[in-house]
């Protein structure tokens, strides 16, 4: 039969075979793509399925992540930017959360995406340890703070916190961006510094923590003189604030990982010349660090009469100073404190009534501070960076609920009670040396009448007039606060 069949064939049958085989495997292709839509449909079906199930499934394992307390965010937002937003990713290995800020048009979808970079190098870093499962997945979580530099620059700090219980790591990490916000482009350290920078800020640094007691003995091992070498890599991590530039380092980058991580504090003037983008809008100092220079400090004011006076007197020599002033004089004198602010000189605390602070309550202490630091804030945009107790009188109290640093003297002129310029004249011009810190008070006819002939007479025998601040910056002192200092020697 089959040979037939194939005899006919191969008789032939000429152009009748040939249509009705084309007829035979349209039919057959006909069915075949009906089928084949049918298999899509249903494949597409199955999928979506899946994905929704895959869905909640996912939403279940984040709701119960967020409900673990896996995201436990913090932040804090400079003035006009509340507003953020967060990303996260939970799987069974891992529940990663970071939160942004929201800033402007231009530059929100930059920090998204860095955001999303940072989420995934964070899950390639988890793949590549141990996988955990639901209980003890690691969790990371990156929360932020952002200070506005500039109308054009930004730094925005991420702190990590890796958690990870198949590695036994718990630590923190820095992640420290800098965005221009006219153009929203990050700016990174090579186009802020010029090739200086290295040497400047690895000699900076290193001096500063070899010279702190917590550190100095873990800064002779590989890992630090490594990475704190002058290579501008090992100090790219970076953020600023007004006069400060300050390097990130996370836990393990520089010292073993159980000393945790740390920030160093570098003034501006240790690096400015290196600088080729002015983020901070920084103005570079108006001293010479390698000459001799003085601190004079006024307490009690201010007080038109007498503060005018010395004000005149150290503007008729570029020089600057400290006053410690009293809160409830502010109001009356706006007009003193904000020339005393353009001439470039500083204001301390020095309570709101002149009152002994070591006696009060926490409360009461604080809210002599507050006050003052509002009423300064309120004329001249800045708060008291330094505090000066009335009476020289601290207490541990105070010491641990300062948020500034206690400034005291080397010099005493004891104006208060002799009120007599010849006197005052003579406890400076004899015992003055670089690095003093004078206590006096703008309040006395006498005080403004010595400061007319001891300011140029200091001036003219070199030394520099700065203020507290300046003095210790140039020394490179850092201000720590509750700690007392009375002078900054070379
Ligand atoms: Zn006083």
């Amino acid at each position: 039969m089959f040979q037939d069949r194939d005899n006919m064939r191969k008789a032939g049958v000429g152009t009748e075979r040939k249509e009705r085989a084309s007829h035979l495997s349209r039919e057959i292709r006909k069915k075949r793509s009906k089928l084949m839509e049918r298999l899509i449909v249903c494949a597409s079906i199955l999928a979506a399925a899946a994905l929704i199930i895959f869905g909640i499934v996912r939403a279940f394992i984040f709701i119960g992540g967020l409900m673990d307390e896996d995201f436990q965010f913090s932040y804090t937002a400079c003035e006009g930017w509340s507003e953020c937003d967060s990303i996260s990713a939970v799987d069974e290995d891992y529940a990663i959360g970071i939160q942004y800020p929201l800033i402007n048009d231009k530059t929100d979808g930059t920090v998204k995406k860095h955001a999303k970079a940072m989420l995934k190098s964070f899950k390639k870093e988890i793949k590549r340890y141990e996988h955990g499962n639901g209980e003890d997945r690691a969790v990371y979580t990156a929360s932020y703070s952002i200070v506005k530099n500039s109308d054009i620059y930004v730094s925005l700090l991420y702190t990590v916190h890796r958690y990870n219980p198949a590695r036994e790591l718990d630590d923190i990490r820095y992640i420290a961006k800098i965005y221009d916000i006219s153009t929203g482009k990050e700016v990174s350290a090579r186009k802020i510094f010029n090739v200086r920078y290295p040497a400047l800020v690895s000699g900076y640094v290193t001096s500063i923590l070899k010279a702190d007691a917590r550190y100095a003995h873990e800064t002779g091992t590989k890992l630090f003189i490594e990475n704190t070498k002058p290579d501008i890599d090992n100090f790219s991590n970076i953020g600023f604030s007004e006069d400060t530039l300050t390097v990130y380092f996370s836990a393990g980058d520089i010292f073993p990982s159980d000393i945790g991580e740390l920030k160093v504090d570098v003034p501006l003037s240790r690096v400015h010349e290196s600088m080729l983008l002015n983020i901070t809008d920084y103005s570079a100092p108006v001293y010479d660090p390698d000459k001799p220079m003085i601190a004079l400090t006024f307490d009690d004011g201010p007080l038109k009469a007498t503060t005018s006076k010395i004000l005149d007197t150290l503007e008729s020599v570029g020089g600057r100073a400290t006053f410690f002033i009293i809160g409830n004089r502010v109001n009356a004198q706006k007009e003193m404190i904000i020339r005393g602010d353009s001439l470039g000189c500083e204001y301390g605390n020095h309570s709101w009534s002149h009152t002994d602070l070591s006696v009060l309550s926490e409360a009461e202490m604080l809210e002599q501070l507050k006050k003052t630091d509002d009423a300064l804030y309120s004329v001249i945009g800045k708060k008291c960076a330094l505090t000066r107790a009335p009476y020289a009188a601290i207490s541990d109290a105070m010491i641990k609920a300062a948020d500034t640093p206690f400034i005291g003297w080397s010099v005493d002129t004891r104006d208060w009670e002799t009120r007599n310029a010849a006197s005052i004249k003579e406890k400076i011009l004899g015992n003055v040396s670089d690095g003093d810190f004078i206590v006096m008070h703008d309040i006395y006819t006498a005080t403004a009448a010595a400061m007319e002939e001891i300011i140029p007479q200091l001036a003219a025998q070199g030394f520099q007039l700065v203020t507290v601040s300046e003095l210790m910056e140039a020394r490179g002192i850092p201000l720590t606060p509750g700690k007392v200092y009375r002078s900054a020697p070379r």
